[in-house]
């Protein structure tokens, strides 16, 4: 079983392995290796495999829910025997494992890019998970975006391990009943036939112990193998524990406030012990979404247990923390009371009570009093970015206050925009015909532009002939969930039937599908049913619509908006040509994102961090409608898509207005037009494809987001936290004990005189018309016992640009010698400002040894001068 035998190749400990927790059913010799390939979510991803799985037996792949594991055990002997001789399966077989050997062992882009690099470690930390219909550990778009992370990491080579949880009852199946109302259904995994793997240590199952009030906690410890690299789950299931104890893992979101922080408790403090566990040790921390915060805890202790002082270890584990904030509302993060907190971490603060209180107040949030994980992630870790360009500005202002009140702009959150795994997503259809204009590597260079510009060439025919097979079998498919679901919700054969006429393969289709949440507004379409059923029912030219998405079962508002689209869809001039499935999940979303025509998006802006389906449906040739939220907001380019709306700040109420006429408009006017402009082809309609391919799949794929996150994050963090904790420590202490003497003495630093009213031409002035003139200012400084150049001292101005203001930030030199606890300093800044308080003199805080400039929130600005 090579690959599996040691999940951490090379960096594991040797008695640490995964294992079956069954009898592994042989298989016969020539087909062998199809456990091994079964066991590796790669499958999931690589079209042949999934081919091959679904050939040895069409019904029970379809049965097993697309899990390999399950079809490989349920087969029947004389099934395996037969395949074991069927030449044309065999060598599908092997051309498959070809395929698969040659990923495992091939040298990717990390290798050929930063082979000098090779110590780089990454734990990537996420609540959920999305690979595959077959692993059911994911909700929507945040496990998504998990899952498509840690597969380009294994494409591009990047060594890393994903750590989550494993629930016994997934997240929930949805149904939706004959009033419309969504019924959340229960499952009970059977965790022996899916693919993942039990960790063993020593012919013993591995158990991780942590300490909640009380009791401890056994955990298990489970793999999933992704490609190159591993995901870890933890599983609270375990008969060491008291009932209610082995349901903490049941369900993904479930639960109330005190389930939801006991998980986060397993995920991250747990999480941190069973990488120990198994010897893996990262020097990158990736928490996705506040969720995983804890682990900042769980490292802390370990190094306050190595007798590291306190702040000296806050800044080591900084050194070696990522965190990634997807969410842009501040109700939206998560957050306890400080006493719940207390309550669950108290055998935690046991052996570091004197520690207590400078932990909580790396969570706390001064406004409300309470436990923010969000403000646990921005403590403990150096580098943090949001998920698009637009959600990374709307975090910057969030966040403000809690860096010190400097100008938004210069808040240090950046912005890595979200991606999604290119050959999960994109039809194998449109991989074959890309094959045949692209260059042999494009999947390996998928982010360079140029690949894609051959995207042009591809004749019209083979577009259109792509696009019309996908929107055919999406359509079969459609047909089919609905008669499933009427015939379980007992309806008569005749709407049973009915269902074969629903949607016309030849009508511009429009998908919605996501989760239904209320700011996603779903029934926005709906404000004008009048306006709405003209477009429905023109004859000519007929527009339909599908919609599908899961609610929390806690959000009622969400699961309102999913009776409300079904009502809509059962009135009888919607019949056929409005549709809701139930039960949105990876599967129906490929289908989804692949066989419409446009895929409409609405949410209330600028509350969409990122979204993701959207980029699923681009590289699809899916055009995009929507607001200029998330991604779109920087992927729309004029051509390639439409926009719904404006970019403008506007109230809730007077947004809707606004983006529910964009839409009629946008239809009526542009997109019914533009698609039914057809002769033999729709020659307009196509070329819009082409230049949505073309434009957003080399941006918006996650080897462009994981190469990012690794020049941009992984790899400096990596060599930091080398650094920090080299020598003993030396670094981490430097930085901790230099930033306890800057906090208590920056109150005697003060700005005692700007010099402004002398200010004379300065000669270093270019007599140029283009350039402003400029003048010599001075500033006085008093810095008390902080050494001048521990500190910068800067103007601060703003200039209109088009319609904003941009601050431009002039740093002053000093002057000569200091005198005293005094220090001159001096620039040049544009005459106009001198006249009036045009601009600020600030004095900040400055270390060579800083992640970034604003890491201690000590500003003194003259801008507090009255
Ligand atoms: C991609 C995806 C999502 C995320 O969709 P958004 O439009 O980004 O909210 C949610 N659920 C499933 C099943 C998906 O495949």
């Amino acid at each position: 079983m090579g690959t599996h035998e040691n999940p951490n190749k090379g960096s594991g400990r040797q008695d640490m392995h995964a294992a079956f927790t069954h009898d592994a059913r042989p298989l016969p010799q020539p087909v062998q290796r199809l456990m091994e390939l079964a066991y590796n979510l790669w499958f999931s991803w690589n079209a042949d495999a999934l081919k091959l799985f679904a050939q040895m037996d069409a019904a029970k792949w379809e049965q097993s829910g697309h899990n390999p594991v399950r079809l490989l055990l349920e087969l029947d002997d004389s099934q395996l025997e037969a395949l074991s001789t069927n030449g044309d399966f065999l060598s599908a077989y092997r051309q498959v494992m070809e395929q698969f050997d040659e990923y495992m062992n091939s040298s990717a882009w990390f290798q050929e890019n930063h082979a000098d690099r090779g110590y780089v470690k990454v734990a990537y930390f996420s609540a959920e998970f999305g690979f595959h219909e077959s692993l059911p550990i994911y909700s929507g778009g945040l496990g998504i975006l998990a899952g498509d992370h840690c597969k380009s990491a294994s494409d591009l080579g990047i060594p890393l391990a994903g750590m989550g949880l494993l629930y016994k009852k997934g997240y929930f199946t949805q149904k939706i009943d004959i009033s419309g109302t969504q019924q959340a259904e229960l499952n009970q995994y059977d965790f022996a036939k899916l693919p993942i793997k039990q960790v063993f240590d020593n012919d013993q199952p591995l158990l991780i112990s942590i300490d909640m009030p009380g009791r401890s906690i056994s955990l298990q410890v489970w793999c999933a193998q992704v490609g190159r690299n591993v995901i870890y789950l933890l599983d609270a299931d375990h008969d060491a524990n008291q009932p209610a104890d082995r349901e903490l893992t049941a369900q993904l979101y479930g639960g109330n406030q005190d389930t939801r922080i006991a998980q986060e408790i397993i995920l991250g403090i747990g999480g941190v012990k069973a990488l120990r566990a198994v010897g893996y040790y990262p020097n990158v921390y990736h928490i996705n979404e506040g969720h995983a915060a804890f682990l900042a805890l769980e490292r802390l202790k370990d190094l306050l247990q190595l007798g590291l002082p306190f702040h000296a270890a806050v800044e080591t584990v900084r050194s070696a923390t990522v965190f990634t904030t997807h969410t842009p509302v501040p109700a939206g993060h998560d957050t306890f009371t400080i006493g719940m907190v207390e309550h669950f971490l108290g055998p935690f603060f046991q052996e570091l009570s004197r520690h207590k209180q400078d932990i909580l107040s790396l969570g706390l949030d001064h406004r409300t009093g309470q436990f923010n994980m969000t403000h646990l992630a921005l403590n403990t870790a150096g580098l943090r970015n949001g998920v698009s360009k637009l959600h990374g500005q709307v975090s910057r202002e969030m966040f403000r206050e809690f860096h010190g009140n400097i100008d938004a702009g210069e808040v240090p959150i950046d912005s890595i925009t979200n991606g999604v795994h290119l050959q999960t997503w994109m039809a194998p259809q449109w991989q074959e015909l890309l094959d045949r204009f692209l260059s042999g590597t494009w999947r390996q260079e998928q982010a360079n532009r140029h690949q894609w510009q051959a995207v042009e060439v591809i004749p019209d025919e083979s577009i259109w002939k792509v696009h019309a097979e996908l929107k055919e079998n999406m359509i079969r498919y459609v047909r089919h969930s609905l008669a499933e679901q009427r015939r379980r919700n007992g309806e008569s054969q005749e709407r049973i039937d009915e269902v074969r006429g629903y949607l016309n393969p030849k009508a511009l289709t429009i998908g919605f599908a996501r989760r239904f949440a209320t700011y996603k507004r779903a029934n926005l379409i709906f404000n004008d049913l009048y306006r709405l059923r003209k477009l429905i029912n023109d004859t000519d030219r007929p527009v339909q619509l599908i919609f599908a998405g899961k609610a929390h079962p806690a959000d009622y508002p969400g699961q309102e908006l999913i009776r409300e689209v079904y009502r809509v869809s059962q009135r009888k001039e919607f019949l056929g040509k409005i549709v809701i499935l139930e039960n949105y999940d990876i599967h129906m979303a490929r289908y989804l994102v692949q066989g419409v025509d446009v895929w409409l998006n609405n949410p209330r802006r600028p509350m969409e961090a990122s979204g993701t389906s959207g980029q699923k449906a681009a590289m699809n040739g899916v055009l995009n409608f929507s607001v200029l939220d998330g991604w779109w907001e920087e992927g729309y380019n004029g051509t390639n898509g439409w926009a719904i709306g404006s970019t403008g700040k506007a109230e809730w109420a007077a947004q809707e207005k606004e983006n529910t006429e964009a839409i009629y408009r946008t239809l009526e006017q542009e997109i019914v037009p533009l698609y039914y402009n057809q002769g033999a082809l729709p020659h307009q309609w196509i070329a819009r494809m082409k230049r949505s391919i073309e434009s957003l799949s080399p941006a918006y794929n996650t080897h462009r987001m994981v190469q990012d996150y690794t020049e941009l994050t992984y790899l400096p963090t990596a060599q930091r936290a080398r650094q920090f904790v080299s020598n003993g420590y030396e670094i981490a202490k430097q930085v901790a004990d230099y930033k306890r003497f800057i906090r208590s003495n920056w109150y005697h630093v003060k700005i005692i005189c700007i010099d402004d009213r002398s200010a004379k031409i300065s000669s270093a002035t270019p007599m140029n018309l283009e350039q402003p003139t400029m003048k010599d200012i001075t500033a006085d400084v008093m810095f008390g016992p902080i050494w001048h150049l521990d500190a910068l001292v800067e103007v601060v101005y703003y200039e209109e640009i088009g319609d904003a203001w941009e601050q431009r930030v002039i740093p002053m030199e000093p002057l000569g010698a200091s005198s005293g606890q005094k220090q001159r300093y001096r620039a040049s800044i544009p005459s106009h400002l001198v006249h009036g308080p045009h601009f600020s003199v600030r004095v900040r805080p400055t270390s060579s040894n800083f992640v970034h400039a604003f890491e201690l929130p000590l500003v003194t600005s003259t801008l507090n001068w009255k």
